[in-house]
């Protein structure tokens, strides 16, 4: 069976950069990813990224691009198309899945940093809107919207600005919420619902999406038993953020929003795993940069025992 020092689940920045500092650090590392290419939630987005110091980029492609440039510059070991399917935490071996064949690899630490993903309604409908990519953007699909119906459902930041976004384009917003309380900042709050061109409902739930080809309209469904049928073109849906440790539960320690518990060396409650990125850290705080920081930490804490032992 195949043995790495140091396995990295995950190709996303807290991945690459975990994996550049193994490299410099003389450590045996393999990265696995999943997707065709390293970047995870790079691909999603589309606003400049203005918040990397040195690295200022029209959007996440670009600094895709950049990271992994570096990262093969580096010759980092890794391997795309490569699902991790099950963590066997007594033997510390992984199973893999790369195209059809399944392999297993035997590591002495694990790094999860399999990173988060966009929370779903869980409606009839959606993943069907979801698997015939209707799937936009507020802020790269204006003109793909433009005098089209739009709901955004959520309350966040997100949402908010999405609507306030879409509200110069659009023919209609609708942005529907489930409470009539908001995450969003005040100001975002404020410049929506000041906004004659989007229609706030609260107190209401998407129930379905409907459509064969393209989405059609939307079921809602308010707290006081009212139902409805909104006739839209389009559905963004905002709901925030859940990590991805499927693979990991009761495994190691998760705190209850999901996130896998960890202490300042980023070790969680098995010593010989350890979690990285948007899979252990709070929306509030998840950012490319602290991704990459948390990267350097567990690459030289490693080297650190590895030095030791
Ligand atoms: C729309 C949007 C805009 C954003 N804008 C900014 C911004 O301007 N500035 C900023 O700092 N941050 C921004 N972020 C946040 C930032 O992108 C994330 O904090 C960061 O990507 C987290 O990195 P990560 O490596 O932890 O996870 P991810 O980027 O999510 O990468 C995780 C990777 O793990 C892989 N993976 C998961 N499970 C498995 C498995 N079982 N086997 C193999 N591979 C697996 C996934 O395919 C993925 O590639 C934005 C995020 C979004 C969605």
């Amino acid at each position: 069976m195949r043995h790495v020092g140091v396995l990295i689940i995950g190709g996303g920045p807290a991945g690459i950069s975990a994996a550049i500092w193994c490299k410099r650090l003389g450590i045996d590392c393999l990265l696995l990813e999943e997707q065709p290419q390293l970047g995870g939630q790079l691909f999603n987005i589309f606003n400049e990224i203005i918040d990397y110091p040195g690295m200022r980029t029209k959007n996440g492609i670009e600094m895709q691009r950049e990271m992994v440039k570096h990262f093969v510059e580096m010759d980092c070991l890794h391997e795309v198309n490569t699902k991790v399917l099950f963590i066997d935490e007594r033997s510390k071996t992984v199973k893999v899945k790369k195209k059809a064949k399944e392999q297993e690899i035997c590591y002495t630490y694990l790094i999860l940093a399999t990173g988060s993903s966009q929370r779903k309604l869980g409606v009839p409908g959606e993943q069907q809107m979801i698997d015939r990519g209707e799937v936009y953007s507020a802020s790269a699909d204006g003109e793909r919207l433009k005098g089209k119906t739009v709901a955004i459902i959520g309350g966040g930041d997100r949402a908010f600005e999405g609507a306030h976004l879409l509200s110069s384009k659009a023919r209609e917003v609708y942005l529907i919420h489930r409470s009539t309380r908001f995450k969003a900042r005040e100001q975002y709050v404020e410049r929506v619902i000041s906004n004659p061109c989007i229609k706030v409902m609260t107190d209401t739930e998407v129930t379905a999406i409907h459509g064969d080809r393209h989405i059609t309209s939307i079921d809602l469904e308010s707290k006081n038993k009212e139902y409805k049928n909104l006739l839209v073109d389009a559905v963004l849906i905002r709901l925030g953020v859940a990590p991805n440790v499927d693979l990991i539960k009761g495994k190691v320690a998760t705190a209850q929003n999901g996130l896998i518990v960890t202490d300042d060396v980023h070790q969680s409650s098995n010593p010989f795993i350890y979690a990285i990125g948007d899979a252990c850290t709070t929306p509030l705080f998840s950012s490319i940069s602290f991704s990459a920081g948390q990267g350097t930490i567990v690459a030289k804490h490693i080297s650190s025992l590895l030095t030791e032992s």
